[in-house]
């Protein structure tokens, strides 16, 4: 089983014709709300992949986080460990122009408020975290993990400081070439982030594949070739393919190419957890 401890947040969007200026307001087409949260998306993505898996966070004791709990269950995800808490349920609002241009604030609400005391890993085979909630919490989980023999792995996005007890608990870490650059003071290469603690550091690099380093060796992979219309979602596709090739102990190449499969199947459909693909697509890219 794969455990994910992360956030949940309610997408709500807003498609409009051109993104509205400060103090302006512009009219927009139908509000779509959709499950999201980086720790919902890689969950769900994994349970698209076939995995089981267990979601552990929170979302408030509001309409939105019922909805929200429902629809992360619905896709096949364990939400026994998620609690409903008296706060308000993680928002991200989102206006999209044609042509895919954003703007995006997120409200990250009861996420904000995790603190973990007890985790139950019994049956993990890997701990999957992300940093939409407080690092503390993150830290907290990895300790347990470590201290019971469960892999962690960490996708540090988005960019937050003060990591550097979390990396030295991490064995594998997933970054895009953004948070690369912020974690190691500018230069993408997962050498320098290996110095930071992780036994293994992965960079993504959006359509131009990824790139990972471990004790074994260097690895560079170029991405699947496909049509990409929408590249929101790529990226939690591939922290938890990668995730679940890691527990599976693939070699980092080996488990860094089926990564870049699922991810750029995850770029041809729309939105985030809508266009993730199941084990069965990814097998067939491969094959290819
Ligand atoms: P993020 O969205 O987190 O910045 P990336 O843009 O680096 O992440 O994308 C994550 C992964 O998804 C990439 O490593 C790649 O494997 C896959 N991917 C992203 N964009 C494309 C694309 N246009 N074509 C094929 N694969 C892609």
């Amino acid at each position: 089983e794969l455990v994910v401890v992360g956030s949940l947040n309610m997408d709500l969007t807003v498609p409009v014709t051109r993104l509205p200026g400060r103090g302006e307001t512009v009219a927009g087409a139908a509000a779509v709300r959709a499950a999201g949260g980086k720790g919902a998306n890689q969950a769900v993505a994994a349970a698209r992949l076939g995995a089981r898996v267990r979601l552990v966070g929170q979302v408030g004791d509001d309409a939105l986080g019922g909805e929200l709990l429902a629809a992360v269950a619905r896709e096949g995800v364990d939400v026994s460990g998620v609690r409903q808490v008296p706060a308000a349920t993680g928002l991200a609002m989102i206006v999209v122009e044609d042509g895919g241009e954003n703007m995006i604030t997120v409200a990250s609400g009861a996420n904000g408020l995790l603190r973990l005391t007890d985790l139950d890993l019994t049956g993990a085979d890997a701990l999957l975290l992300q940093l939409e909630i407080p690092v503390a919490a993150c830290l907290a989980a990895a300790r347990q993990a470590r201290a019971h023999g469960v892999p962690v792995i960490l996708n540090a996005a988005p960019y937050t400081q003060g990591l550097e007890e979390l990396l030295t608990q991490v064995d594998l870490l997933i970054v895009n070439e953004g948070e690369a650059a912020a974690l190691c003071g500018g230069g993408t290469d997962p050498a320098a982030l290996l110095a930071l603690g992780p036994r293994a550091a992965v960079v993504t690099l959006g359509e131009h594949g990824a790139r990972g380093q471990d004790a074994s060796g260097v690895c560079q992979v170029p991405s699947f070739p496909v049509h990409a219309v929408d590249a929101v979602g790529a990226g939690d596709t591939f922290c938890a393919q990668l995730a679940l090739a890691h527990a599976a102990g693939l070699p980092l190449a080996q488990a860094v190419r089926r990564a870049c499969a699922a991810g750029a199947l995850a770029t041809t459909g729309h939105g985030a957890q809508t266009a993730m693909p199941t084990g069965d697509q990814v097998e067939r890219l491969f094959a290819h």
